[in-house]
């Protein structure tokens, strides 16, 4: 079926399609199945200068990639723009809370638009209510200004291939339970073709087909009694410095994302850790408000 996915895009845009590769499992096995068809598409790497040099350096072994870097980088778009924190959906609404917007502010005193009371939004953004008044800057502008505006010259011409597993998270379900893998009428068309891919799907493809992926970060693929598979070093990659996602409970024992960059990639700790006006990202701060450990 994603062949299928992957043949239908191809066709409709008659060859002017990319992939959109991270370096991550997810976009590797999505790559090895278009090249698998179309070893003329082109993979795109956003170097977001906060990948880990393992994924990079994997990255560029792979065929016919191009790797483009954001204009900003990460230190300028937090100071111009403010940090990513919690989700994207907060940190959205927080900037327009502070900037004056009824409706954020609304949100962050659980209620809805138009003043009644909302359990959901007392339940979603009540609870973080205190982040307005953080004395450093918040918004979701990151993900924006890193990898989508670089991508944008390029989508002019080619539409994407994304390597996204709408189980993901909630928001990404919904998003494809919408449009499905390829939304070619969406004001911003995008082909998902492992769509309806679960992770465990894409671990047994690697393991199956022994295809390269980045192991030096990832680890070996293993697989329990039960037939579970995992990774035997790091689950996830992207942005190793991101906040984002980083102040759910974590189970007694477990590492946060910084604890495990300092013993792993102490140069990118530091890097992570040094105030702004040193040429770092100045993330301490940021993480002792939001009880993060590091
Ligand atoms: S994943 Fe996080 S750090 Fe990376 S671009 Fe998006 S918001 Fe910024």
């Amino acid at each position: 079926m994603s062949q299928r996915r992957i043949r239908d895009w191809y066709e409709y845009w008659d060859g002017m399609v990319y992939a959109s590769v991270s370096g991550g499992i997810d976009s590797t096995v999505m790559y090895d199945l278009i090249h698998g068809l179309y070893p003329d598409v082109p993979g795109i790497f956003v170097n977001t200068r906060m990948e880990f040099p393992e994924i990079v350096r994997f990255v560029r072994t792979l065929p016919n990639i191009r790797e483009i870097t954001p204009a900003m980088t990460p230190a300028q778009v937090f100071m111009e723009y403010g940090y990513p924190v919690i989700s994207k959906d907060i940190s959205r609404t927080a900037y327009y809370a502070r900037h004056g917007s009824v409706w954020a502010i609304r949100r962050f005193d659980g209620q809805r638009p138009d003043g009644t009371p909302s359990e959901w939004y007392a339940q979603r953004h009540g609870r973080w209510k205190r982040i307005l008044s953080a004395d450093f800057a918040i918004s979701d502008q990151c993900c924006h200004e890193l990898k989508v505006r670089p991508l944008a010259e390029i989508e002019k011409e080619r539409k994407p291939f994304i390597g996204m597993l709408a189980s993901e998270s909630e928001r990404r379900t919904v998003a494809y339970l919408h449009t499905g893998c390829n939304a070619y009428k969406s004001r911003k068309p995008r082909s998902m073709p492992l769509g309806f891919w679960t992770g465990q799907d894409v671990l047994r493809y690697i393991k199956e087909t022994g295809i390269p992926y980045a192991k030096d970060i990832y680890g070996e693929i293993v697989e329990d009694r039960k037939g579970h598979l995992a990774t035997t070093m790091e689950q996830r990659t992207g942005c190793y410095a991101c906040p984002l996602g980083q102040c759910m409970r974590r189970r007694k024992g477990t590492e946060s994302r910084y604890e495990r960059l300092k013993r792993l990639h102490p140069k990118q700790y530091e890097y992570a850790m040094k105030p702004l006006s040193e040429g770092g990202l100045g993330l301490m701060p940021v993480l002792d408000y939001l009880n993060i450990p590091y």
